[in-house]
């Protein structure tokens, strides 16, 4: 690794907090080495009052790029120069590429990396009508995506909780920022005729929440009974690998049931793209840091 460091070499980054379980070094590392990019990437711990600063001193030292994870993705937002039309809706970024004369645009890449990763299992969203559970981060940057990738119908479900408002907000964005879907709503997760509705007439049933995440390992976004063959079924969850949803969608005979570690590789990938104009090699990423 030191032998590859030069006067030359370009600075890369995480923040965020925590970031010492991160799998990105490895990934962007591994992925600089493979294709001859002069260049290294580092994690840094920043806590969420310390983001200005950090992102000053980026500026200052003129890296190449940071990502951005928890609790941090909504202030550096603020703190860019430019979004892309996806971070814009969303309010936050995850990508922050510097550019040549220093300023700083913001990009999301989870809803295109869990975009991408349908593709790769054979599903496309464009057309389609989709159920999406939840209105956190994950879930709104898909919504956003999906509705930009052009799909007919986006229903949103989620509990009454502190995320509900912002679900809210998601479908007014939507509808100013996407003239041609033909419907995007939010109701209430706990309103079983409504989702079991609008699950019968859709082909793909997305879980955008935590439900199905350890120590949530146990818990179902939706009854089980309203899976049907026609549904393609995707989780964002990663941890297990299979989630509850998942396995119920496999006994059910559902078209498709996909994991949310695929997403983590592809949004991974979109912001390698953005910071180097390089595709990552992602097939290989995959068998080493993601199996
Ligand atoms: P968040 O805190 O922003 O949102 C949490 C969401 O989960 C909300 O919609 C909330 O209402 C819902 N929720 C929480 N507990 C619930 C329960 N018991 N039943 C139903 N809904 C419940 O979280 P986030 O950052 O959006 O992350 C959500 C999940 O997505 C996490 O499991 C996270 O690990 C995963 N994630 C995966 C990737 C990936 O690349 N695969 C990327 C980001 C997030």
């Amino acid at each position: 690794m030191e032998k590859r460091i030069t006067g030359h070499t370009r600075l890369y980054a995480l923040i965020g907090s925590p970031v010492g379980h991160s799998g990105s070094p490895a990934m962007y590392n591994y992925s600089f080495q493979k294709l001859g990019i002069d260049a290294a990437y580092l994690a840094f711990d920043v806590p969420l009052e310390k983001t200005e600063d950090a992102v000053r001193a980026f500026r200052t030292l003129h890296v190449g790029g940071f990502n951005v994870t928890m609790p941090n993705k909504t202030a550096v937002a603020q703190l860019a120069d430019r979004l892309s039309p996806a971070a814009e809706m969303v309010g936050a970024c995850n990508t922050v590429v510097v550019e040549e004369d220093g300023t700083l645009t913001g990009h999301i890449t989870d809803g295109t990396g869990f975009i991408r990763n349908l593709k790769e299992h054979g599903i496309e969203v464009a057309g389609q009508k989709i159920v999406l559970i939840g209105t956190g981060g994950a879930a709104t940057a898909i919504a956003v995506q999906a509705a930009l990738d052009g799909v007919k119908e986006i229903a949103i479900f989620n509990r009454k909780d502190e995320f509900y408002a912002n679900g809210e907000k998601t479908v007014d964005k939507i509808k100013k920022a996407v003239s041609d879907i033909e419907n995007v709503y939010i109701a209430d997760l706990d309103d079983r005729e409504e989702l079991g509705t609008a699950i019968a007439r859709s082909n793909i049933l997305i879980n955008g929440t935590r439900a199905g995440m350890s120590p949530l390992e146990d818990i179902l976004p939706i009854p089980a009974e309203f899976l049907h063959k026609d549904l393609a079924v995707a989780d964002v969850v990663y941890n297990p690998k299979e989630t509850l949803l998942l396995k119920k969608a496999k006994e059910a005979g559902c078209r498709a049931a996909v994991g949310g570690m695929g997403m983590l590789l592809w949004q991974g990938a979109a912001a390698f793209e953005l910071f180097t104009g390089q595709e990552m090699p992602a097939q290989e990423v995959m068998e080493k840091f993601f199996k």
